[in-house]
């Protein structure tokens, strides 16, 4: 993109390259925000939806690719942002990953991944960006966790506790930010149709749509939706809010 001056609110989302990132840019896109999106290694992929947001919506977009649990990385974000936009008003901590297998069988590698990704990910992007939206006194911080991370899911434990530490980790830094003008919230999205489900058979993903009471498995674009609901409510923080369409435990 050109390093053209931007009047307009910026917002950073990352694991924006697909699925649940993806359909929250689109959504920030229509409703005016210029774009950072970050992903871990699919470059092709985000910026082919970079440039089809751009050539729908005009919206200036940046792309950035690494690892938001590098510090160093996440500088190179930091400092991008501030030379192109001069600002991020909202930051969407949506990167992530999943595994599931008994405690038992779960080897430290993984546990090390998952926690570094979910939840060192999350804190360092916090670290970084918030600064930025001290200075302004201004600026809204949404974390993507899980309702596993809210009751728990067997055979997720790993999964589980990385997003349970999501949303303590959002409590607790809602309260420090408040009085800096910066509101904390998380998003507990229940099953989302994704990659990251892709494993699922059938029959399994079959069983889980029949225990949503609202009878199908989300989009996207629902959680889009309740991120702008989340930016909308100045009053609002500190908050795990649950979009699971009413997910039976
Ligand atoms: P997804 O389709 O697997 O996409 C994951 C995204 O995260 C990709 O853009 C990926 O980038 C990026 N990513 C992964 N590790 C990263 C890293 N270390 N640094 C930078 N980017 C990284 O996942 P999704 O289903 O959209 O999930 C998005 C978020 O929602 C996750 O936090 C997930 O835990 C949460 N969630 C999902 C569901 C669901 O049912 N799908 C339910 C509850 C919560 P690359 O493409 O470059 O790998």
């Amino acid at each position: 993109m050109s390093a053209k001056h931007i009047t307009n609110k910026t917002a950073l989302v990352t694991g924006a390259s697909r699925g649940i990132g993806a359909g929250i840019s689109k959504i920030l896109a229509g409703a005016g925000y210029n774009l950072i999106l970050v992903c871990k290694k699919n470059e092709t992929t985000l910026k082919k939806i970079a440039s089809d947001i751009h050539s729908h919506l005009d919206t200036e977009v940046l792309t950035l690719v690494g690892d938001v649990s590098d510090e160093y990385f996440v500088n190179e974000i930091k400092t991008s942002a501030r030379m192109i936009f001069g600002q991020v008003d909202v930051l969407v901590n949506n990167a992530g990953i999943w595994q599931s297998g008994l405690v038992t069988e779960t080897s430290l590698d993984t546990w090390n991944e998952l926690v570094k990704t979910n939840l060192t990910g999350t804190f360092l992007m916090c670290r970084g960006i918030a600064p930025m939206m001290i200075e302004k006194k201004s600026g809204s911080i949404i974390n993507i966790s899980s309702i596993w991370g809210v009751h728990g899911a067997s055979c997720e434990s790993a999964y589980s506790a990385t997003k349970g530490g999501v949303n303590a980790f959002t409590q607790a830094l809602a309260m420090e930010l408040a009085p800096s003008g910066i509101r904390v919230n998380a998003i507990a999205p229940g099953v989302i149709d994704t990659e990251m489900n892709s494993s699922y058979t059938k029959d399994e993903l079959q069983d889980l749509q029949e225990r949503i009471p609202l009878g199908r498995i989300g989009t996207p674009k629902d959680i889009g939706r309740t991120i702008l609901s989340i930016i909308n409510s100045p009053y609002m923080t500190g908050q795990i809010i649950t979009v699971d369409g009413g997910f039976l435990q």
